[in-house]
């Protein structure tokens, strides 16, 4: 690296984290500026009547490759719990995954579903057959629910199995959703190694999972982290770059914030007006995650439910964060949005009756709904790359170029990318 680079990062989320941990990594030290009071972004912890939870329950699957390095070099990949796929919606479905060989996990656990008929499991490994057959490649995107009427997905596979991971990844309706970009969730999931679809449960809050272990280890390599540091805007000056605020002149810049931040961010640089264009067409989708304390812990035979009918789609018990805590979470738009909270979580505790029969009385409960929890993964989505048109400058974060929705995965991917991009640039000028 040039002993000169100076690298500053804008933001303090997943992206932004994995850019700083990965070049620090590489010996090479950065200042990092966040504008909230604490790190993780979209993924981070919350105080909540002297507990600590999230902002939204997060779930990671085994093929999160990039992200379960950096926690492996975190030490933190522990505070992950890792259990073989069950999809468990009582009393109607259950699909498990036995420990066996890749691909027979899958033939073996869908021949064994309890809730699908012989045609139902013979629909849907034909249709898993036909994506591998085409490396998961479609000839033209459209919306996921044209893909399984073309592939005569029957009511059951939709209502169980495709609709609960088009909401679960891509956090997109079925019928806005893009198929292309199902097709990699399955490939890498259901398609991929035996433990890629291994789900991987936060048994700490996330707070303690990546962000304060980023920030201790970048503390400890001789980088910089500024909490509360909005920074708004960025200037071209001589060959580097200045934060609007800062006296430093920066070699590098990578811009790590939300993506309906950046227009913002980049007001001032003509060069990048085609990124925020791009950007202007983003549509965003919500994610609700309702927090319930009860006075005891739930009757729960595994960590993790789905939900049948709506409008709760997946029960997560967190005893984990405090006794008798769980969380419900309602990923994308729907009817819930128009009910009032006091209907949604009588309807939501209805759910978990049914699901559960009687329950502990409820102490308390909060609701924490993210507007702008992720962009809707639309079909022939056109996402900006890393790299722009100004060099030293980068972007990362969930919403760049990529074959994955909006995730962890995609986010710290996105930001080890730009780390590489600047270790190969500055390793050229050796
Ligand atoms: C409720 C919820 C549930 C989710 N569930 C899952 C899940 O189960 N599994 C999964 O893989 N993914 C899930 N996701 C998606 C995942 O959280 C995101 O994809 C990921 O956190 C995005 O990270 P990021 O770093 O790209 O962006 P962000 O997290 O948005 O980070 C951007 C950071 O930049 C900061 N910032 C913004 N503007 C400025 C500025 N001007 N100056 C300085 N700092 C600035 C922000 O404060 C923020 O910290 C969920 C998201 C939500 C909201």
């Amino acid at each position: 690296m040039k002993p000169t680079a100076r690298i500053a990062i804008v933001g303090g989320g997943w992206a932004g984290l994995a850019c700083a941990v990965e070049l620090a990594a590489h010996g090479q030290a950065v200042s990092l500026f966040e504008a909230a009071k604490q790190l993780g972004g979209r993924a981070r912890r919350v105080e909540w009547q002297g507990l600590a939870i999230d902002n939204g329950q997060h779930l990671l699957i085994g093929a999160y490759h990039e992200t379960l390095r950096l926690l492996r070099l975190l030490s933190s990949d522990a505070l992950l719990e890792r259990r073989p796929l069950e999809f468990d919606q009582p009393p109607r479905f259950r699909l498990v995954l036995p420990k066996l060989p890749a691909p027979w996990h899958v033939a073996i656990g869908l021949a064994g579903a309890r809730g699908l008929s012989w045609r139902d499991k013979l629909a849907a490994a034909r249709f898993i057959h036909a994506l591998k057959r085409q490396d998961y490649r479609l000839p033209a995107d459209g919306p996921v629910r044209a893909l399984l009427d073309r592939y005569g997905q029957t009511e059951a596979l939709r209502r169980h199995l495709w609709e609960p991971i088009c909401l679960a990844a891509l956090n997109t309706p079925m019928a806005a959703a893009s198929a292309q970009v199902f097709c990699h969730v399955l490939r890498d999931s259901l398609g991929g190694g035996r433990a890629d679809s291994d789900l991987l449960l936060p048994r700490a809050d996330l707070g303690r999972i990546f962000p304060d272990a980023a920030a201790a280890y970048l503390q400890a390599q001789g980088s910089q982290v500024r909490i509360e540091a909005r920074i708004d805007g960025i200037e071209q000056h001589g060959q580097g770059f200045r934060l609007t605020g800062q006296t430093e002149v920066f070699s590098h810049v990578v811009c790590a914030t939300h993506p309906a931040q950046l227009p913002g961010l980049l007001a001032a640089l003509p060069e990048l007006e085609p990124v925020t264009r791009l950007l202007a067409d983003y549509a965003y989708q919500p994610i609700e995650t309702l927090w319930l304390r009860f006075a005891e812990p739930l009757p729960c035979a595994r960590p993790m439910l789905g939900l049948d009918d709506g409008p709760g789609q997946w029960l997560f018990e967190r005893a984990d964060l405090a006794s008798g805590l769980a969380s419900v979470v309602i990923s994308a738009e729907g009817p819930h949005l128009e009910m009032s909270k006091p209907a949604l979580l009588e309807a939501v505790l209805g759910q978990l009756r049914q699901a559960l029969g009687p329950l502990p009385a409820l102490r308390d409960h909060l609701s924490i709904v993210e507007k702008r929890a992720t962009f809707a993964a639309t079909p022939a989505m056109r996402r900006p790359g890393n790299a722009t048109a100004l060099p030293g400058l980068y972007l990362a974060g969930d919403h760049t170029q990529s074959d994955y929705p909006a995730t962890l995965e995609g986010a710290v991917r996105s930001g080890v990318a730009c780390a590489r991009l600047i270790l190969a640039e500055a390793e050229t000028l050796r």
